[in-house]
């Protein structure tokens, strides 16, 4: 969004860096700061105020080498994967150096234990191919698939559409491999479910947003592909009546449901008009429409098992329309339809995203408060939906102007308080949202959220100034 730019290091420290990286593996991989790095310094909100070096090892005694470089020429570093975080934490700081983890690569799998030894730079969308090819699938998914790489969906913890059926990224981390700001190789790669012997590090890694450490490898649990799926998409009129369904899913389907996806008729308007967006013919949308997924042993079990919940909402709501995909074709059309979240915000830029969990006891009273304090300020482009099934709900607010951001988070925030929500469900808090950060945590777990921090970085050298603010 900021067109004026400057360099990161100043120019002594810049040809430091070069000279110090000239004969040695890093060579390859050092990009000096200048024209053409474009895509290290720009996100789905725009582009950096800075323009920074950048290093991109190849494996992990690379980023050791990197970092103890970076940390003897008194420059800090900003660790980049798949720049699709929402929280602009990759976008280079004055004094910072990028170090992307494009080319840690290597996809190692172990078919008969169902777990995969992974880069931190591979993509989602390429682990999940190559899990397919032998029967298995990562149990991550999300709109962000061909960029978000896995050390940027471990940093973040990441969420996506099947948190219902295989839960956040945590629970399939089995291993980790790290570098931490002084140099030591903290790995622990073992494919062991069970290993209850003293703290869990890598957990403590796991959403920590690379504030502690750099992820060089993980060990991943993979899980078999379902035998079937069925993908239905179901109008309705009020939150209410979704929040039924949604209990009524999970009590009919049990671990059948998968996918339970809300969007309101704001946000599918928006979708619907953008070029790669497929009709869906024959349905008629309410306020609000529900994609809901299914996966089991047989397309019987499943289509069994979704007719007869759907039936019975039906009866029970009659003006409700609902439609099941009778291919993986329409299934996947229906999927895009929520995957354009992406590129539907971007149609309101200047936007403010938010990323919130709350209560479903909660969410219509703070739905419909927002919605008219929205309106009473003059914030007319609105766009909402979420991951229903898991309290997370997005909406996206057209500022008009970007000045105006901080007052439409006002409203959002504000109206969070008392309400027992979260001011990032699955985003995380990056550059963005570190001023509401203390609304979600007290104050003594934030000093001993400092306390770890300073003892994994003491200097401050890795994603400085993210997730805290200063002090
Ligand atoms: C269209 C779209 C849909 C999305 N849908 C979802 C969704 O459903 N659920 C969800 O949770 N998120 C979603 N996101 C957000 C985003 O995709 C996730 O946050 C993702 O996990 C980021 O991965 P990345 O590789 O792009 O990380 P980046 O954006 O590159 O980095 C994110 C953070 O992780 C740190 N980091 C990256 N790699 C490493 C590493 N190797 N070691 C240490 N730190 C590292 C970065 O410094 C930064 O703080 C979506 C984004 C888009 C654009």
């Amino acid at each position: 969004m900021t067109t004026a730019v400057s360099p990161s290091l100043d120019s002594q420290q810049g040809a430091d860096l070069a000279g110090s990286v000239a004969g040695t593996e890093l060579e390859n991989g050092f990009l000096p700061a200048g024209p053409g790095l474009e895509r290290y310094h720009s996100d789905w909100y725009g582009s950096a105020t800075v323009v920074a070096p950048v290093l991109r090892p190849r494996d992990t005694e690379g980023v050791r080498a990197a970092i103890n470089l970076c940390r003897t020429r008194g420059a800090r570093i900003v660790t980049q994967g798949g720049m699709t975080g929402l929280v602009r934490a990759c976008m280079p700081q004055p004094g910072e150096v990028v170090l992307s983890t494009e080319r840690l690569l290597g996809i190692e799998i172990e078919p008969r234990q169902g777990t995969a030894l992974v880069g931190a730079g591979v993509t989602l969308a390429s682990l999940d191919a190559a899990a397919r090819e032998h029967g298995l699938m990562f149990t991550v998914d999300m709109g962000s698939r061909g960029s978000a790489t896995l050390g940027g969906i471990i940093s973040t913890n990441a969420g996506g559409n099947r948190v219902l059926r295989y839960g956040m990224t945590r629970a399939s981390v089995l291993g980790l491999e790290a570098v931490l700001a002084d140099g030591t190789v903290l790995s622990n790669l073992s494919p062991l479910m069970k290993n209850n012997t003293g703290y869990d590090l890598k957990q403590l890694l796991v959403g920590a947003e690379g504030t502690l450490g750099v992820i060089t490898r993980a060990m991943v649990q993979l899980v078999p592909v379902p035998n079937a799926r069925r993908v239905s998409l179901v109008s309705a009129q009020t939150l209410d009546e979704v929040q039924e369904l949604l209990t009524a899913a999970r009590q009919g389907l049990g671990p059948m449901l998968s996918g339970f996806e809300v969007m309101w008729r704001d946000y599918v308007e928006c979708a619907l008009s953008l070029p790669s967006a497929s009709a869906i013919p024959g349905f008629s949308f309410g306020e609000l429409a529900v994609l809901l997924e299914v996966t089991g042993t047989s397309d019987e079990a499943c289509e069994e098992a979704l007719a007869s919940t759907l039936g019975n909402h039906l009866v029970a709501h009659p003006e409700a329309d609902a439609i099941i995909a009778q291919s993986e074709a329409q299934a996947d059309a229906l999927w895009t339809l929520r995957d354009l979240s992406g590129e539907a915000a971007t149609v309101f830029a200047p936007f403010a995203g938010f990323d919130v969990s709350l209560p479903l006891s909660e969410m219509e009273g703070w739905v419909g408060d927002i919605r008219a304090k929205l309106a009473k300020a003059g914030f007319e482009r609105t766009q909402f939906y979420g991951h229903l099934g898991d309290g997370n709900l997005h909406v996206v607010v057209g500022l008009g102007d970007l000045r105006r951001k901080e007052e439409a988070e006002t409203i959002l925030y504000d109206a969070l308080a008392g309400r027992r929500g979260s001011v990032s469900a699955e985003h995380g808090i990056g550059l963005s949202k570190r001023q509401w950060l203390p609304m979600s945590r007290t104050p003594e777990e934030l000093a001993v959220m400092r306390r770890l921090k300073a003892a994994f970085d003491p200097d401050g050298i890795l994603n400085n100034n993210r997730l805290f603010n200063k002090e």
